[in-house]
């Protein structure tokens, strides 16, 4: 008989590992993939990401350093499908901490940037990476998804114990929500991220500002806009795009990339980065099912999707 396995989240994580284990089912192991989600992708955290291959707030260790590596050789290649909604785009990321970490270095095109493209007493790197455009990605994912013969309901998950009448295996990809939801983890710490989108006035590089802790300033060229940002507001839950904070990214984008002054804005979004000291990615031991946790990527859900994924499916397997 099939294995019968559900995924409770339809945000990158959970879609990338509904992927992953379908694809890794056979006639002799067969799966049945079922996405379990509240929310449509394009409503998730997962949507108002930037979305760039990058690692930012969240664990690094040599695990994490695979992932890493796992996802961009992965986003490389889907970016060869111009239906997906991934390029690789070039750009330059300026930095203003003294020993800044250019680990991320060793898996990709970079250099170091030249003194004139830089502010004054910063240093930088001229790099290029998988950059996603969630609207056509995150669809174009769950179609992927759709081919393979995963299910997706939409419902709130509130005991995941209680998913052992249906299933024999359940992936907790719920973000922000999935402590709570297993109800054996108050570590994880939400952290807002605020964005705004704006028409592309014919920018096509990316530039990041890493700033300080509280102010990161990004502006990414996806397909349909130019997403300015950021925020990054530890403990902070609210969802409502707040103006004042919008009147100081819109002020660092013009003053990162003066063409973006004025720019004509098209949506606003924010969303909860998943955030813990260590990603978990472990069976969960002592539940009615067997239960995989697969959450806490903070600021880094696109970068390390398929990295996870992969994580998951020799999990599942063992
Ligand atoms: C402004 C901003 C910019 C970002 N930029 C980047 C970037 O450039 N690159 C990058 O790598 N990362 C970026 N991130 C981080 C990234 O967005 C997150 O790490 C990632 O979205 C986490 O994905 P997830 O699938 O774990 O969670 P989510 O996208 O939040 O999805 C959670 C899913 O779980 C479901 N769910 C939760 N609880 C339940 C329940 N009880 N029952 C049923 N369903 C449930 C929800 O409906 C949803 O489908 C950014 C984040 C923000 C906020």
């Amino acid at each position: 008989m099939s294995e019968r396995i559900a995924v409770v989240g339809a945000g990158v994580i959970g879609l990338s590992i509904a992927h992953e284990l379908a694809l890794s089912g056979d006639a002799a192991h067969g799966r049945e993939v079922t996405v379990l989600s509240d929310l449509d992708p394009l409503a998730t955290t997962s949507a108002a990401a930037g979305a760039i291959w990058f690692p930012y707030a969240a664990e690094r260790s040599p695990a994490v350093d695979r992932m890493l590596e796992a996802s961009l050789r992965r986003f490389t290649a889907i970016a060869g499908d111009a239906e997906a909604g991934v390029d690789l785009r070039s750009g330059l990321i300026i930095e203003r901490t003294p020993e800044p970490d250019r680990s991320w270095t060793q898996w990709v095109e970079a250099r170091p940037a030249d003194a004139a493209e830089l502010p004054p007493g910063t240093t930088g790197m001229r790099t290029r990476v998988p950059l996603a455009t969630q609207t056509e990605y995150l669809p174009w994912l769950q179609a992927q998804c759709r081919a393979l013969g995963v299910r997706f309901v939409q419902r709130e998950v509130d005991d995941a114990d209680a998913l052992a009448r249906d299933f024999d295996v359940a992936v907790v990809a719920a973000g922000v929500r999935s402590g709570a939801l297993l109800g054996d983890d108050d570590t994880m710490v939400p952290i807002r991220g605020q964005v705004v989108r704006v028409a592309n006035p014919g920018f096509w590089e990316f530039r990041i500002d890493d700033g300080d802790a509280t102010a990161l300033t990004y502006v990414l060229p996806r397909r349909d806009c130019l997403v300015l940002g950021g925020t990054h507001e530890v403990g902070e839950i609210s969802l409502e795009p707040d103006p004042e904070i919008e009147a100081g990214i819109l002020a660092r984008a013009a003053a990162l990339v003066p063409q973006v002054a004025g720019a004509q804005i098209l949506s606003r979004a924010v969303g909860l980065r998943p955030a813990r000291d260590r990603l978990r990615i472990e069976e969960v031991p002592g539940r009615a099912l067997r239960v995989i946790a697969a959450y806490g990527h903070g600021g880094s859900g696109m970068t390390l999707s398929w990295g996870t994924a992969e994580a998951v499916r020799a999990l599942v397997a063992s």
